[in-house]
């Protein structure tokens, strides 16, 4: 095994840390098993690793944020759960794929596959595309496959991508075993789309592989030891750190000035400072956080039209419950060991329960119905077993009683058993079933070229009351909460308030987060304006859809400050907001038109006027039809659409195929079709969520 200093560093605190402990007659003993490393295997090809490590299964993914390899996760876990196989659950982006037409004929390869953008893989599964593109008639005959794609149909290519994969799997002779699946988060119905395919699939796996099924049991991925309380906690416990770089015991990462050292991106997000946050609008229960990130002591950059990752934590509300409920000591430490080496630590170990819970799990958001089937085997009483065995089973029963509630995990749980505590579930269960934290994605709203150093990002803040009952927890997001609790500290507001529904701890772990930081990295999009300044512009931008919009203008004031002589096409944003109090940016709206001259033009919509009927963008289109018209068809405009995916977007694309086929004189067929070529050649782009 290649170990590197940084590896060999961390190693040796990890072992002094755990003499220390064992010292101190304080190490207990893990609760399951799986004490070692069953093989080590260095391979990156993957047939190599999967012989190598003793499977007998080869679960793949291609995930961009975390969704799709979320599922192929629950699956493989289900897979050995039930069946005992040894599943080998691999990105592709960590493997070289190219050996599969040498993977025995009995492994089944099941793919996870998202559709980002256009139609297109995920960034870490371009060579897995590269690769099948490249295969040829009969080269993976001897592979069964399954394959669910998880997209969304407000999307023109929805599951673009895993549709690219069943074409190519199928013309190199691949069979697909049960049905190719699909999800639709446009629809909200990812989780019930993927239990509705994996069902049968499971049924069909076990008559196809003659496989013994059992009771679902837990099959730890990692050896799991508990390694006392946090109290003395060494240099080299995580205390909610974002990776292994910043612990405290790893002086490389941090100049001899204490600066972070880089290179930052999204494996190792870079801790920065929040210079200036502004609450844009308070509209009663509705906000809208402004936040400018200083990233000058690091290596990121953006261009115009990028989205800014920003790492939340859980509020101290909704840490406290989860301890609660499943009894855990906050302080205890544990580490987590990879049974195999084709499995990866999720979050930096050791760590305390408390930081997990605070920094590494997503403990809030909508439950899916599967977890109940793997939970039930703890339930405290065989009456919470049935219970839990009934709604796993029954779609409405659990929509009624769960979903529709927004319950989250610990909120369901506690419903059920009527406030007992669920201290039979243990811990490093809860570790492997519950998703780990994601980042959140905000379409930045400065210009690259005016504000090289600083990120602005526009964020509405998710909060509402439950809507079914006034007695139940609010309802509210992550990292918003968190972005509004920043806001209001930093500008010295009230953040003990009891009126907030949830609050933070600013100063993170060890104080890494003090005076106001959070983690970022910068994700690359496709969301570009024309190179040539003279082409016009369509921007359709409501709510914090205009976020990328204010890049691109203040982009244009800069350029024509810099290049007076050069000329612009015109930019035509369409905005929409509910009145003039959530207007955003309103104040500099008239600044940038000024400064642009008849080139830049806002045309706005309100839906919420007193006395005034509802407007939304896609009736602004239409009311001014010619323009939009002529600048698409005869000027050559390009068309940009950034918000809501579900409603917004495809009332804007209704709108575009109207005025195109009226204009033209075309069927609206021909319309949708002339601008799907747009969206293929990059002339009509989407940044929608
Ligand atoms: P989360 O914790 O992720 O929760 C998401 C939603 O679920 C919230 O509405 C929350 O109230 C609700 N929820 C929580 N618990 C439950 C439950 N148990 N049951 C049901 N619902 C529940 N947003 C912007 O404001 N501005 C932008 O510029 C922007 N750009 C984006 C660009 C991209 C490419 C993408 C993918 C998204 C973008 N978003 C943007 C959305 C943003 O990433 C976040 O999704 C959003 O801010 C919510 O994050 P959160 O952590 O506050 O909420």
């Amino acid at each position: 095994l290649g170990l590197d200093t940084l590896d060999f560093t961390v190693l040796c605190g990890l072992a002094l840390a755990v003499a220390a402990y064992v010292a101190k007659d304080k190490l207990k003993r893990a609760l399951v098993s799986g004490e070692s490393l069953a093989v080590q295997s260095d391979s990156r090809d993957i047939v190599q690793a999967l012989h190598d490590n003793g499977k007998n299964y080869l679960v793949l993914y291609g995930s961009q944020t975390g969704t799709a390899e979320d599922y192929a996760k629950k699956f493989a876990k289900e897979l050995a759960a039930k069946f005992s196989l040894k599943v080998m659950c691999a990105d592709v982006e960590s493997y070289d794929v190219e050996g599969l037409n040498k993977l025995p004929s009995d492994v089944v390869v099941s793919i996870f596959l998202s559709t980002y953008g256009e139609g297109d893989f995920p960034d870490g599964a371009v060579p897995f595309e590269d690769y099948l593109a490249g295969l040829n008639e009969g080269d993976l005959e001897n592979l069964r496959y399954t394959l669910f794609g998880l997209g969304n149909s407000t999307y023109e290519f929805f599951n673009g991508a895993s549709k690219k994969v069943h074409k190519y799997l199928s013309e190199a002779g691949a069979t697909l075993l049960g049905k190719y699946g699909e999800a639709d988060d446009g629809a909200g119905t990812t989780d019930e789309d993927y239990l509705a395919w994996k069902d049968p699939l499971m049924d069909l796996l076990k008559s196809e592989l003659g496989l013994d099924e059992h009771e679902q049991k837990f099959e730890p991925n990692f050896g799991y030891s508990e390694l006392g309380d946090s109290s003395e906690n060494a240099n080299t416990v995580s205390l909610g750190e974002p990776t292994t770089q910043y612990l405290p015991g790893n002086q490389l990462t941090f100049s001899p000035d204490g600066k972070q050292t880089g290179p930052f991106d999204s494996t190792h997000p870079y801790v920065a400072p929040i210079v200036a946050t502004k609450e844009l609008f308070n509209s009663g229960d509705r906000n809208c956080i402004h936040a400018d990130f200083d990233v000058s002591g690091s290596n990121l950059k953006y261009s115009t039209g990028d989205h800014l990752a920003v790492w939340p934590s859980n509020s101290n509300e909704k840490v406290s419950r989860f301890l609660d409920c499943f009894g855990l000591d906050p302080d205890m430490v544990f580490t987590l060991k990879p049974l195999d080496s084709t499995i990866k630590l999720p979050f930096p170990t050791p760590v305390t329960v408390g930081a997990a819970v605070r920094h590494y799990l997503e403990i809030t958001g909508p439950i899916s119905r599967q977890l109940f089937s793997s939970i039930m085997q703890f339930a405290p009483n065989e009456e919470l077993k049935e219970r839990l065995k009934e709604l796993s089973r029954d779609k409405d029963d659990f929509a009624k009683e769960i979903t529709i509630k927004y319950f989250n995990l610990v909120d369901a749980l506690l419903y059920l058993s009527n406030g007992a505590k669920w201290d039979s579930v243990p811990w490093n269960f809860l570790v492997e079933s519950i998703p780990h934290m994601q980042p959140r994605y905000y379409s930045i709203s400065s210009s690259s070229l005016s504000e090289k150093q600083t990120i602005s990002i526009t964020a509405i803040v998710e909060q509402m009351a439950n809507p079914v009952s006034d007695k139940a927890e609010p309802v509210t997001g992550v990292a918003t909460n968190l972005l509004r609790h920043i806001q209001l500290s930093q500008n010295k507001q009230d953040v003990g308030s009891s009126t907030l529904p949830v609050h933070y701890d600013l100063s993170g772990p060890r104080g890494l987060f003090r005076t106001y930081r959070l983690p970022v990295h910068v994700r690359r999009s496709s969301f570009r304006l024309p190179s040539n300044p003279a082409t016009p512009i369509i921007m359709i931008g409501p709510g914090t859809g205009v976020a990328p919009f204010r890049g691109f203008v203040r982009d244009r004031v800069k350029f024509s400050e810099q290049q007076p002589s050069v000329s612009l096409g015109k930019h035509l944003l369409f905005y929409g907001s509910r009145d003039e109090n959530d207007f955003l940016y309103q104040e500099e709206w008239p600044e940038y038109s000024k400064k642009l001259g008849g080139v830049f033009e806002m045309i706005v919509a309100h839906s919420r006027l007193p006395g005034k009927p509802k407007k939304y963008v896609q009736d602004r289109l239409i009311e001014n039809e010619k323009e939009v018209f002529d600048l698409i068809a005869i000027k050559g405009a390009f068309i940009y659409v950034c918000g809501d995916a579900k409603g917004m977007a495809q009332g804007v694309h209704s709108a575009l195929v109207t005025i195109i086929s009226r204009g033209k004189n075309v069927k609206e067929s021909d319309a949708a079709e002339m601008l799907k070529l747009f969206k293929s050649s990059g002339k009509y782009q989407e940044d929608v969520w």
